[in-house]
């Protein structure tokens, strides 16, 4: 046990560099979305990992959650948000649609946060390289994956 501590430990120890922030902060989905990210740098997702943190701890979950047991667990509770679309193009209720998905979210943030990643960070980096794969010129108003375009 005491060995998985100091493990989980060298994870939290995984610090963002201050000129990611800035590099953050300078992509246009954030500039988008400044005018609800006055208060902090990082208004939301340092409070929601650090209450998921504090739950497991209290608990002592934390012993169950290896990175296969969260992977797992985003694919089952990503199929309880699909079950509120069965048999329909929307979902069924909006309030089981916010638990859900933020049961998918929370195993999102705790997977990251095992391997020390930053999710804001690897999802803006994410569409940074989809931005290349999918150029406007070739993408706009097409729902085809990069590999079937034409040249
Ligand atoms: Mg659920």
């Amino acid at each position: 046990m005491a060995q998985r501590e100091t493990r989980r430990h060298l994870f939290y120890k995984v610090e963002t560099p201050s000129n990611a922030l800035d590099a953050l902060e300078a992509h246009p989905l954030w500039q988008q979305n400044k005018p609800n990210a006055k208060k902090s740098r990082r208004p939301m997702d340092q409070k929601v990992i650090e209450e998921i943190r504090k739950m497991n701890k209290e608990r002592d979950w934390d012993q169950f959650h290896t990175g296969e047991n969260l992977a797992k667990s985003i694919a089952i509770e990503s199929g309880e948000l699909l079950e509120l679309f069965q048999w329909g193009h929307e979902a069924k209720s909006v309030e089981r649609l916010k638990e859900e998905l933020a049961d998918v979210l929370s195993y999102c943030y705790m997977l990251a946060d095992r391997y020390g990643l930053d999710v804001d960070q690897i999802v803006l980096a994410k569409y940074k390289k989809n931005e290349e794969k999918y150029p406007i010129s070739k993408s706009k108003g097409s729902s085809k994956k990069y590999d079937e375009f034409d040249d």
